[in-house]
């Protein structure tokens, strides 16, 4: 793997990308890390995957914390491929997995916590996910609901209607989508409980040196909420976590995060307003000296061989946003 990474390496700089000088910060996006492949999220990466990523970090770029990368971007003093790790929502895999691969390559992260499914909770989509996976019979019958009957005979058949529900209700009013929620859950057994960390596991993570950053407490899409509600879902998810930790929480992450989409400028500006130093958004580039620091660029990493995962991740640092 290394012949084949240094040579890709040598052509792609520093001709091709013309970054020199030129203060890019690439910020990873990630959710969960598997620990091994799991049929129903097969996008997500399993542990040997996250690992070969952040040996392949540690070897060929410059991995910082965000508020340090930010800091040196403000001063013109950034490295060359400089990145940044970060993952959202608060997933209990983060600590349990992710965190001793992060610490073996000394790669510093953020971890965006959405603080009211912490310690039990789950997030909707999981719910959706989770009921398929245990879901019995043939089909899925949401009719009543006013969406259709899904085929459920195979793990890829299960998959598919997970994510077409998911894709289905995401838009729709929180009362509404749970209620459809609450209905899938009393159509199976026992869903997990332990999905999203607990009070320790964020903790455990802060202890470690890992950021801890807000990310709402109930993971709203802000366009869809008044004002107020957007204020208090904000100020809420960090006040809580500062009680917790004892120390401020300086970086925010919008839900689902396209701008403009997701969130607006009214919401940008209350980030700043609440005392958020540097917010990021789920705009697909690399983040420069031009960019917006309430509403930086990210880039999530799908590429299944290194090879094709550095490449991406270098043209990525030609793609200001
Ligand atoms: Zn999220």
């Amino acid at each position: 793997m290394k012949n084949l990474l240094h040579s890709a390496f040598a052509t792609l700089l520093p001709s091709v990308l013309q970054t020199k000088n030129k203060q890019r910060l690439s910020i990873l996006t990630y959710h969960r890390v598997m620990p091994s492949f799991d049929y129903m999220r097969p996008t997500q990466p399993i542990a040997s995957e996250f690992e070969w990523q952040m040996e392949l970090l540690a070897y060929y770029f410059n991995p910082l914390p965000l508020s340090e990368a930010l800091s040196l971007m403000s001063y013109g003093e950034l490295p060359e491929r400089a990145v940044c790790v970060t993952f959202d929502d608060g997933y209990a895999d983060n600590e349990e997995i992710a965190l001793p691969l992060l610490s073996r390559w000394k790669i510093p992260a953020t971890v965006f916590v959405a603080t009211d499914f912490l310690n039990g909770g789950r997030m909707w989509n999981d719910t959706v996910i989770e009921a398929l996976r245990i879901a019995e019979g043939q089909v899925f019958d949401l009719t009543a609901m006013g969406l259709a009957s899904y085929s459920i005979n195979s793990l890829e058949e299960k998959r598919l209607a997970a994510n077409t529900i998911i894709r289905e209700i995401k838009h729709w009013p929180p009362d509404k989508r749970g209620e459809i929620v609450d209905v899938i859950v009393s159509m199976v057994g026992q869903l997990p409980s332990n999905l999203m960390m607990t009070d320790d596991q964020v903790k455990s993570l802060n202890n470690s040196g890992v950021d801890i950053g807000a990310h709402t407490m109930s993971h709203p899409i802000l366009s869809t909420l008044e004002l107020g509600q957007v204020k208090e879902e904000l100020t809420g998810s960090k006040a809580h976590l500062e009680a917790m930790l004892g120390a401020p929480v300086r970086h925010f992450a919008y839900p689902n995060g396209r701008p403009g989409i997701d969130y607006r400028m009214e919401h940008r500006d209350l980030v700043e307003i609440e005392g958020f130093d540097a917010a990021v958004s789920t705009q697909w580039g690399v983040a420069s000296g031009m960019s917006d620091r309430w509403q930086l660029p990210r880039f999530t990493p799908w590429d299944k061989t290194p090879l094709r995962f550095m490449t991406r991740l270098l043209l990525n640092f030609r793609n200001p946003a």
